[in-house]
């Protein structure tokens, strides 16, 4: 600038036009930085130091790799170096670190710049951070993606008027977004839950802004159908509920492979009836309960009477069709906090709660009756059946013992008859 086409008024000239531009760039909310062309940095100016949280004397001399965040992939910056080299402009968006650790995004803009002679010197960046609008668009990306899963995401005001709906919400409850748009969700109401239910479930959402659980709905064509489904609601910056989002999946498959996981281990294959194991679970309990409390219950065991000569006459499956039907048969007869096992072959087992001998040995002669009265498979078949009831200090093989030689005796005494275990058992 000392050379001799220079004036000492243009050289003040010039130093003025500097100064503009230098306190412009200084002061210039995007973060800017000048390096060479081998990318080393020359200059960066202030908003580049709040950004990126370095001083100049850390900065100047090295190349922006110090603030690369590791996570831009590799073809980005060979992009960059590319366009660059070519001497053109290059744009994009990268994300960053700052000297505390923490990512960044930036919209950048790379501008070569060219001597008198046309050759490039240096490289021009300026940037903007654009951080929150990457985390708009993460969140509307996210939101997006979860309008295109199998879960069915429903949105709502604060008045709970249905805003918006997927294909998965149609194709869960067969209603078409014109169906239910401006309609609440009651629509869904199922009739399974009580009031209490929902009081609960809303006071969960507003003390916590959120609720999940299972709930029983009721689709377009009125079948009931259980879901998972949770409850947010979204509030604005002064805490008000703006909308509450809703998402849900039908759980009615995983529920009925729940059921048949818990039949197929509690269950008797041929009859459906409870299988010992089952059984003697639910005796267990029954042993604790009675032990703490003045309740008491009996057992009653039973055994189809001369069934050897069922099979051989009729044939197996003729015998294993009797054992379903009275299996059918007995498991009417229950209360439903009864129950029935299948103790082996031909033989069964009930566990009567809260019941007395004397209710037992009702309870068996009906029973009984009721059997030989009924044709089974167009057969007359009669059981004989053993009762005993629960006494203070008995395990389950006690109880058992007493019940088998009850129906043992019963057997001996002719069958089709009831052996009641008394004080001589
Ligand atoms: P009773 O009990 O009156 O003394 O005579 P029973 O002929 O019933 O006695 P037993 O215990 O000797 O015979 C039971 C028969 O039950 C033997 C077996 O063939 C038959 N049985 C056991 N389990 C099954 C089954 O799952 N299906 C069929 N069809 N028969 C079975
Ligand atoms: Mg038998
Ligand atoms: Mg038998």
């Amino acid at each position: 600038m000392s050379g001799p086409h220079c004036s000492n008024l243009d050289l003040d000239t010039l130093r003025a036009k500097f100064y503009q531009l230098h306190i412009a760039v200084e002061q210039s909310p995007a973060a800017t930085a000048i390096t060479d062309t081998e990318g080393r940095i020359e200059y960066v100016n202030q908003r580049f130091l709040e950004v990126t949280g370095y001083s100049r004397e850390e900065l100047i001399g090295k190349t922006p790799a110090m603030i690369q965040s590791g996570t831009t992939p590799e073809a980005v910056y060979r992009d960059l170096w590319q366009t660059l080299r070519s001497g053109q402009v290059w744009r994009g968006e990268l994300q960053n670190r700052k000297k505390n650790g923490e990512f960044y995004w930036e919209a950048e803009i790379i501008t070569p710049v060219r001597d008198d002679t046309g050759e490039v010197v240096r490289f021009v960046a300026v940037k903007e951070d654009i951080t929150e609008r990457k985390r708009q668009e993460e969140e509307l990306r996210l939101l997006a993606s979860v309008f295109q899963t199998g879960q069915a995401p429903l949105i709502t005001d604060s008045e709970m008027r249905i805003e918006r709906v997927n294909q998965a919400f149609t194709d869960i409850t067969g209603y078409l977004p014109e169906e239910v748009i401006g309609h609440t969700p009651r629509l869904f109401k199922s009739g399974r839950h009580d009031q209490a239910f929902y009081t609960q479930l809303w006071r969960d959402v507003l003390e916590t802004g959120h609720w999940q659980g299972e709930i029983w709905n009721r689709n377009k064509y009125g079948e009931i159908y259980p879901l998972w489904q949770s409850i947010t609601a979204v509030s604005d910056e002064t805490g008000k509920v703006r909308h509450y989002i809703g998402v849900f999946h039908n759980i009615a498959e995983r529920k009925r492979l729940e059921e048949e996981l818990e039949q197929q281990a509690t269950r008797d294959h041929l009859t459906g009836a409870h299988n010992r194991r089952a059984f003697d679970t639910t005796m267990r309990k029954a042993i604790r309960q009675a032990e703490r409390s003045d309740n008491t219950f009996s057992l009653l065991l039973f055994d189809i009477d001369l069934f050897k000569s069922i099979n051989d006459q009729h044939g197996h499956d003729t015998g294993d069709s009797i054992l379903k039907r009275l299996a059918t048969l007995v498991s009417q007869a229950l209360r439903s906090t009864d129950m029935l096992a299948r103790w082996g072959g031909e033989e069964f087992a009930i566990l009567l709660q809260d019941t007395t001998i004397q209710g037992a040995s009702i309870f068996a002669e009906r029973l009984r009756q009721q059997v030989a009265e009924t044709r089974l498979h167009g057969l007359n078949v009669t059981i004989s059946l053993g009762i005993a009831e629960y006494r203070r200090g008995d395990g389950p093989e006690a109880m058992l013992a007493r019940a088998d030689n009850a129906l043992y005796r019963a057997k001996r005494a002719g069958r089709n008859r009831v052996g009641i275990a008394g004080a001589h058992a």
